[in-house]
């Protein structure tokens, strides 16, 4: 796919939604009626499933549909629906990768046709507490995970061992990265936006340093076959890690030696030291104004 086309469908994927970043995130949802699901296939009953919100990830077969984020409420008929264009079988667990909206919104509607919804620790209290801040506690209880892990956890399941692993501090604090290990393909919800600045939630206890280390742990665990699917954007590979990790590091250091020199947060986006970057990765939802006051705030606070 063309660069300007990657970014144009990323944009769209985000477009319905506002995340306010200096407090916890709000999520507002549009229509999605002109929403298409498009469904690719991985290998070894695997898809990777794009709509609007985050990549979804599943296996399919015998045992049930194990899916990985479950996008929006309000196109969970569609998913469903793309679902039962590859397997007969219902949907089982719902595994939510991290908290936000785009990749929660459907569990709910999920819940109610019997799957289990799974997450990290931290997930569910941040699930949580967004429903009481918005009064919601006991009509969305539904959508909250009914099974939860703190480090790591494994299914074996459809003939797979699904590695879950925790990702401390990286785009959230409760970030999952799913490993199916013989079929050789990961899901790594937001700890990766394909060929894009990444949205690093840091009133979520996202950070920056905690990003680029979960990072190298997969290039670590990847080989030059591994299929990646990132939270948004393309299906990707180890490639699309390695350039993400070294953008990353090279655009904190532009930004820390500025830091360093002492220059505010303004003075800093005003010397736009991402210019080198932000024709390659900067998009509607992450500019490179939004990444450098990210990467300032994360090196101040
Ligand atoms: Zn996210």
């Amino acid at each position: 796919m063309k660069k300007s086309l990657i970014k144009a469908v990323a944009a769209a994927a985000l477009s319905v939604f506002s995340i306010n970043l200096s407090a916890s995130a709000h999520v507002t949802v549009a229509q999605n009626d002109d929403v298409i699901i498009t469904t690719t296939e991985l290998g070894n009953g695997l898809y990777m499933l794009e709509g609007r919100g985050g990549n979804i990830g599943i296996s399919v077969g015998p045992d049930g549909v194990f899916m990985i984020d479950d996008q929006f409420g309000n196109i969970a008929d569609k998913i469903l629906a793309a679902v039962a264009e590859v397997t007969d079988q219902p949907v089982s667990y719902v595994l939510n990768t991290h908290w936000h909206g785009d990749h929660t919104g459907g569990n709910a509607a999920m819940a109610a046709e019997g799957a289990t919804i799974l997450s990290h620790d931290n997930v569910r209290k941040r699930l949580k507490q967004s429903l009481e801040v918005k009064g919601e506690l006991e009509t969305g209880a539904s959508s909250l995970p009914v099974l939860t892990f703190s480090d790591t956890t494994t299914f074996f399941w459809n003939g797979h061992e699904i590695h879950v692993f925790h990702f401390p501090s990286a785009h959230t604090d409760g970030d999952a990265l799913v490993h199916f290990r013989t079929a050789n393909v990961m899901h790594l919800g937001d700890t990766l936006f394909a060929g894009l600045y990444p949205f690093i939630d840091l009133d979520s206890g996202g950070t920056v340093a905690g990003f680029i280390a979960n990072l190298e742990a997969v290039a670590a665990l990847a080989d030059d076959e591994t299929k990646i699917i990132p939270g948004h954007g393309p299906l990707s590979d180890k490639v699309t890690v390695l350039s993400t990790i070294e953008m990353l590091k090279e655009a904190q250091a532009a930004v820390k030696t500025l830091v360093d020199q002492g220059l505010s947060e303004d003075e800093i986006v005003a010397a736009d030291p991402l210019a080198p970057w932000n024709e390659e990765f900067s998009w509607q939802f992450i500019t490179g104004e939004r990444m450098t006051r990210t990467l300032v705030r994360d090196l101040t606070n």
